[in-house]
This record gives C-alpha cells, sequence and structure tokens, in this order.
C-alpha cells in the first residue's frame, strides 16, 4: 500500500476499477457477493489511544479475517519504519504477516482501513484473483476492499486541511467514492452516516453522482433525453450500415443479428458485463451475472 505523495483527484482509473467489480462477480459469483450485505461495523475497527497497540491491531484484523471469512487465517501485524505505508507477505498461509508503518503508532484511527486493505490482499492471494501489473493489482485490491463492506475505512481515512492531507490507497477519493456507491445502490446502504471526514463525504457524493449514471445511458430506460436522441441517431446510422462498432462518449454498439435486424450491446450498469438484447423497442432483459433486470427502449 502506497504512502504520501499529492492526493489525486478525479476518476483516471474508472476503467480498471470497473474491470475489477466485474472481475469479482465472475469469480465470487452473485451469491456470494450478496453474502457480503452487511459491511464492517464502525465499533468493531475502532481504534483509541489508550488501546494497546500490538493487541488492538491484531483485534482489529482478526474482525477483518471474520468480515471477509477467511477461517484458518491468522494475521501477525508487526511495526517498523519504511517507504510504504503497510505491506503483507502472501505465503501459503494459515499465518500471514502484516507490516504496518511505524507512523500507525500515532494514527491508530487508520489502522483499520490500512489492515482491510492488506487482509483483502489475502482474500484475493487464496481465490487466485489478481490483475497483471501492480497499479491494476492495487486497483482491484483496494475496489474488492470497497465492494466487499471494508472499504469505507480506505475513505475515511482521507483528511485535508490547510496544511496538510492524507489519502491510503490507490483509488482517488472519488473513485472510493463511486465503489462505495455501486455498493450502497446494491444492498440499499448509507454509508455516509460513519464518516467522520468531511472530505470523504464529498468524494462519496461525487462518486455517487458517477454511480448514478451508470444506470442512466442509453438504451437503458432511465436514460435522459439528450442521451436517447443521441442514441436514435446512432441507431438510424447502424441500421443503415448494418452495424455501429464503439463511438466516443457512449457504452452501447450495434451487431447484426441475421435477416436485417440488430442486437445492441452495453454495459451491465451494476457489474458491468456486457449485454446484448434485440433492438426491437422495450426489451427487459436480465444480467446473467448479477442478475439485475434492466429495462431497455433499444
Ligand atoms: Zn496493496
Ligand atoms: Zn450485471
Amino acid at each position: 500500500m502506497a504512502n504520501g505523495g499529492p492526493v489525486e483527484h478525479g476518476f483516471p482509473h474508472l476503467d480498471t476499477v470497473r474491470a475489477a467489480i466485474t472481475a469479482l462477480y465472475k469469480r465470487l459469483s452473485y451469491d456470494t457477493v450478496q453474502t457480503f450485505a452487511t459491511s464492517v461495523a464502525p465499533a468493531d475497527v475502532a481504534f483509541c489511544d489508550q488501546d494497546d497497540l500490538y493487541l488492538g491491531a491484531q483485534r482489529v484484523a482478526r474482525e477483518l479475517v471474520r468480515h471477509y471469512r477467511l477461517p484458518d487465517a491468522r494475521m501477525i501485524v508487526s511495526f517498523r519504519e519504511m517507504t510504504y505505508a503497510a505491506n503483507v507477505e502472501l505465503a501459503a498461509g494459515p499465518e500471514y504477516f502484516i507490516e504496518l508503518n511505524d507512523r500507525f503508532r500515532t494514527h491508530r484511527r487508520d489502522i483499520g482501513a490500512a489492515l482491510a486493505h492488506e487482509v483483502m490482499h489475502v482474500y484475493l492471494h487464496r481465490l487466485g484473483l489478481s490483475f497483471p501489473g501492480t497499479r491494476d493489482n492495487e486497483i482491484l485490491t483496494d475496489t474488492a476492499t470497497t465492494y466487499l463492506g471494508a472499504g469505507w475505512l480506505l475513505l475515511d481515512a482521507f483528511r485535508e486541511d490547510g496544511v496538510s492531507s492524507q489519502k491510503l490507497g490507490y483509488l482517488t477519493p472519488e473513485e472510493f467514492g463511486y465503489v462505495l456507491a455501486k455498493r450502497a445502490l446494491l444492498f440499499g446502504e448509507d454509508p455516509a452516516v460513519w464518516f467522520t471526514s468531511p472530505q470523504a463525504y464529498t468524494a462519496y457524493t461525487k462518486g455517487m453522482a458517477q454511480a448514478r449514471r451508470d444506470a442512466q445511458q442509453p438504451p437503458l430506460t432511465a436514460a435522459g433525453w439528450a442521451g436517447r436522441r443521441h442514441y436514435a441517431r446512432d441507431r438510424r446510422h447502424a441500421q443503415e450500415h448494418s452495424a455501429l462498432g464503439p463511438q466516443p462518449g457512449v457504452s452501447y454498439s450495434f451487431t447484426p443479428a441475421g435477416s436485417g435486424s440488430l442486437l445492441v450491446s452495453f454495459p451491465c450498469p451494476t457489474c458491468r458485463q456486457r449485454i446484448r438484447v434485440p433492438v426491437r423497442g422495450r426489451v427487459r432483459a436480465r444480467c446473467g451475472l448479477c442478475r439485475t433486470v434492466l429495462e431497455c427502449d433499444t
């Protein structure tokens, strides 16, 4: 887990974040994702300055192991001076050694956030799920941590005041907000009440706006007027040429389906898996991966 540096904002990693959500559904299945309907509770990972450092860190690690359901895994947490914020040794287990940066000795309230990310590394390691390259694999780890209910801690560790800022993880605050919002929309959860950081709340709001836009893209019936008009124009073009590949600024494309008919493909607003439905007006489809029912006007 990286440490320090200026805080990047916006959605620069959105494509990888979305690919991570799809990969998670593919590896875990709908049923397993559903078992994560409850987030890590603030009280279960609370850590105050009166707590014993080592016992407290072990307790929080155990809570995360329990949350991710890693029955026989044991986390051994230690502290040392290092460049990174935290690190975990991915061995065969059942014992895993997690190192936390010395600065957490005096920033105990963020230990839960650091451990949420490191224990997720163990979870993904055991699943055999990874993305090639450190950057993408860290984005997968942050996305999985957040989608499965522990990542609100990482977003809440983002704090800024006039003189300093701090953030954990590889996603920008807005991207953490986005994944958290996707989760909130799926499970009907309101993570905003857990934030202690005002900056986390702002980032969550921006992430939620982005997440809502996912569900308002044509051919979904929730699309806005401008999007629908643009879609109708593209569909006309596709009908004249029997296909229309990916266009800039839109996420749908058209392919021929025989005897002059067309299929439109677009990403599922929940899991981002691509869905294909016939172009014939009102169509109700169900995503095969995450089971979301999609009302379309094709
Ligand atoms: Zn990491
Ligand atoms: Zn889906």
